[in-house]
């Protein structure tokens, strides 16, 4: 099959102030690996306290807003805060959602009227059974993909998505990427399941692919989206000598050219989430000497590194890059 024309990714000129800000653990759906598993429990920020944060977010010169959960749009205040964010000035009020409450057309109507410019979609399946399954909620990806139609009926024009990759996904994700493309939905990040807390972690060897396996599937899933005309289709927290050929769909090389990210959580505050993760979540091995891409490389998770080894990274070398 040849190619379609492709829009290939240029960096800004300059970045973007970004926040993410985590209102809540509290989720209408169980996603097996779920980071923030065990958190369900902890308090969700008040409404005041969510205000306040906007607040000094536009003081502190952010422009970029991502409202995240848990699942944000179950809250009783979703729609008075989004119009809060919007009174305040922010250009981009982005919602990251698992979809469910957008199959009520009036919320995903109310939604685009109260100023969300963006609602990113986590599908991690590419039917029902499967989707079904990873989150624990019979009907949700029936529930997600009216959601998507009702929020371009509303009038929503940047509708991105995300998948989480797991053990249990990953062969399909090429047909995951197909459903997106079939969705109208050509910005989408393929998340390699972060296994430092939550399902993941307790669960590691029912849930975490090695990637050795997972990344052929990841950059076959590139190439769908690259076969669909775009080249949007990015893939994070992997380490790049699997992705040798793909630096430009790299979704961390992009964001630390896009933005400066604050992540703003009730349990926790990172204000350089680029320099945090590199510092805290992700690491690079002594096998990593010499590696051509070392520089741009945040590595490979540490408690990936911890229960596997690194006998999966090769080092890049500097003029011929090969796939691992
Ligand atoms: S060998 Fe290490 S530095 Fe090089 S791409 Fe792989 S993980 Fe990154």
């Amino acid at each position: 099959m040849s190619e379609a024309p492709q829009s290939g990714w240029t960096p800004p000129p300059g970045r973007t102030q970004k926040l993410v800000l985590f209102t809540g653990f509290s989720c209408s759906s169980h996603c097996h690996f779920c980071i923030d598993l065990n958190k369900r429990d902890l308090p969700d920020k008040s409404s005041r306290q969510i205000v306040e944060e906007m607040v000094r977010a536009k003081a502190a010169g952010v422009e970029y807003l991502e409202m995240i959960g848990g699942e944000t749009t179950i809250r009783r205040d979703f729609l008075p805060l989004v119009k809060t964010a919007k009174t305040l000035g922010f250009k981009d009020i982005v919602v990251v959602t698992n979809g469910r409450m957008f199959a009520y057309p009036d919320f995903a109507k109310a939604t685009v009227e109260a100023g969300v410019t963006d609602l990113v979609f986590s599908i991690h399946g590419p039917d029902a059974k499967l989707h079904d399954d990873l989150t624990h909620v019979p009907g949700a990806f029936d529930e997600l993909i009216r959601g998507v139609a009702n929020a371009r009926a509303a009038g929503l024009e940047r509708i991105f998505g995300n998948c989480t990759v797991v053990k249990q996904n990953m062969k399909r994700l090429p047909e995951i990427g197909a459903l997106f493309l079939g969705l109208g939905i050509h910005h989408v990040e393929f998340i390699f399941v972060d296994p430092t807390y939550g399902g993941a972690y307790t669960n590691f060897h029912g849930l975490v692919p090695r990637i050795s396996e997972a990344a052929p599937y990841m950059r076959e899933t590139l190439a769908v989206g690259r076969r669909g005309g775009t080249r949007d289709f990015v893939v994070r927290y992997v380490p790049l000598c699997h992705f040798p050929d793909d630096l430009d769909q790299i979704s961390e090389i992009r964001e630390v050219a896009t933005f400066r990210t604050r992540h703003w959580a009730p349990d926790f505050q990172n204000d350089d989430v680029g320099a945090g993760r590199a510092i805290a979540g992700r690491g690079k091995t002594e096998r990593c000497a010499g590696c051509a891409l070392y520089d741009r490389c945040e590595g490979l998770w540490k408690e990936y590194l911890r229960r596997c080894g690194d006998e999966e990274l090769s080092p890049v070398k500097a003029q011929a890059p090969t796939h691992a």
